[in-house]
């Protein structure tokens, strides 16, 4: 599916403030997912870009099956990525300045009026640092806000039944390179990964990438249409 961009398009960026406000009083753009991921080496064979190109496409694709409840208002596409910096290209946030920003990209959610808050996460890094402040967004701004990296919507038996390593989600290994060579084929260097320690990509086919994304979007959709309706609830700890 294709964003028709314009007043109708699912990014926030796209409209103009008159078209946000217009939308919000019919209705619309409920959910504000917050794609943040990551830029880093991805081995010999894999684009740097990949876990923020692979990030906002699901959040888009995510937000095309529900216009026109899901606005997608992408924060970073850099992340904590300190222990990648060997090799260089990589881009990495300080642990507290990304979470810093984070936070004030959810505030800027919540101030906005969205009733439902989602961080999609594309890059494994970020997750124990959010995690370890999460309870204290719920506690902060008492909203219904999730924190879900993409690959969580996919059953892993799933998931490995499509992959001949079994080793999934992995980084930049054959799961990673399934979806690139299904969605961002240009990202792909095949006759790479004999430089590299690593060969278990080699394994990977753009027909298994599309299996598991079709069943990601899927099972994605259903978590946010979920979301939006009501059926599930973000968890607010108790205060002491
Ligand atoms: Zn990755």
């Amino acid at each position: 599916m294709q964003d028709v961009g314009g007043s109708k398009s699912v990014w926030v960026g796209k409209l103009t403030r008159r078209e946000f406000r217009e939308r919000r009083l019919q209705g619309e753009l409920s959910v504000c997912l917050i794609p943040v991921a990551a830029t880093e080496q991805h081995l010999e064979h894999l684009a740097m870009e990949h876990d923020y190109r692979s990030c906002l496409y699901v959040a888009e694709q995510i937000a095309l099956r529900l216009t026109p409840h899901v606005a997608v208002a992408p924060l970073m596409h850099v992340g904590i990525s300190e222990h990648h910096m060997k090799h260089p290209g990589t881009l990495t946030a300080s642990p507290g300045s990304w979470i810093g920003v984070v936070w004030d990209g959810v505030r800027s959610a919540v101030e906005a009026g969205f009733d439902h808050v989602i961080v999609l996460n594309g890059h494994g890094g970020n997750i124990s640092p959010l995690e370890g402040v999460w309870s204290q967004f719920l506690q902060r701004y008492e909203a219904n806000l999730f924190f879900k990296s993409y690959w969580e919507f996919v059953d892993p038996d799933f998931a490995n039944a499509c992959l001949k390593t079994g080793r999934f989600p992995g980084h930049a290994q054959e799961f990673e390179t399934a979806i690139a060579m299904a969605i961002f084929p240009e990202n792909v260097r095949m006759e790479a990964i004999s430089d590299q320690l690593d060969q278990e990509p080699r394994v990977a086919t753009a027909e298994a990438g599309q299996k598991i994304l079709d069943h990601l979007l899927e099972k994605g959709g259903q978590f946010v249409d979920s979301v939006r309706r009501n059926e599930i609830k973000a968890e607010i700890p108790p205060f002491h």
